[in-house]
């Protein structure tokens, strides 16, 4: 099963596909996991993606589509994928079907989980991440039991670049204006199915479950 998972940053995309995976067994294939290990690496790939994602923009085609080339070729992709993150723009959306058809393959779904753009923001500001073990947190919704302090590990948390305040705005706007052309673009072709991420988590799962295996 191909699958593709779209949606604002913070409509809980990352969560549904940690369910995805586990449930259907194939694997999620993240662009922003991709890009941070590149970063980390220090690749060139890498340094290309940092330059662009410090800023809250998006990094260009070539450099994004080159990576999921590679990825889509690994032999756990052989019984389907998640992707999550990619395509972003019609090209790569153009380039990801010619890529599929020369594997014989192709989309079966797009998932689209939507939340109101206006209930984003308090998302995206108050999450919180383990600079040493990368655990997750968020000040409102999964809190650490010491303020500021990993769980774990003891380490003191730490907001990402792209989740201040002052970025957060601009990063809704450029994914709205990119996202909106691609659900028309899937919705044309038959694949889109319009899950509500305004809920709880396990109940976005059961709606993606139910798009997902209806006849
Ligand atoms: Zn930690």
């Amino acid at each position: 099963m191909n699958l593709i998972l779209m949606g604002l940053p913070g409509a809980g995309k990352g969560t549904q596909a940690e369910k995805i995976n586990e449930h259907y067994d194939i694997p999620h294939i993240s662009t922003g996991d991709m890009f941070r290990s590149a970063i980390q690496e220090g690749t060139e790939l890498g340094q290309k993606a940092k330059h662009y994602m410090d800023q809250g923009d998006l990094v260009p085609d070539d450099v994004t589509t080159g990576i999921v080339k590679e990825r889509l070729g690994k032999d756990d992709c052989k019984n389907g994928f998640l992707l999550d993150g990619f395509p972003r723009t019609i090209a790569q959306a153009e380039a990801l079907e010619s890529l599929l058809s020369g594997m014989d393959q192709s989309i079966d779904y797009v998932l689209h989980v939507d939340v109101p753009k206006e209930n984003l923001e308090d998302r995206l500001t108050g999450r919180r991440i383990c600079p040493e073990c990368g655990t997750g947190y968020h000040v409102i919704y999964s809190p650490p039991k010491q303020k500021g302090i990993c769980d774990k590990d003891g380490a003191e948390l730490i907001q990402r670049e792209d989740d201040q305040a002052e970025t957060v705005t601009n990063r809704l706007n450029v994914n709205m204006e990119q996202m909106e052309p691609l659900l028309d673009f899937y919705n044309k072709k038959g694949y889109l199915m319009t899950i509500n991420g305004d809920q709880e988590i396990d109940h976005v799962f059961q709606d993606i479950q139910a798009a997902i295996e209806k006849p």
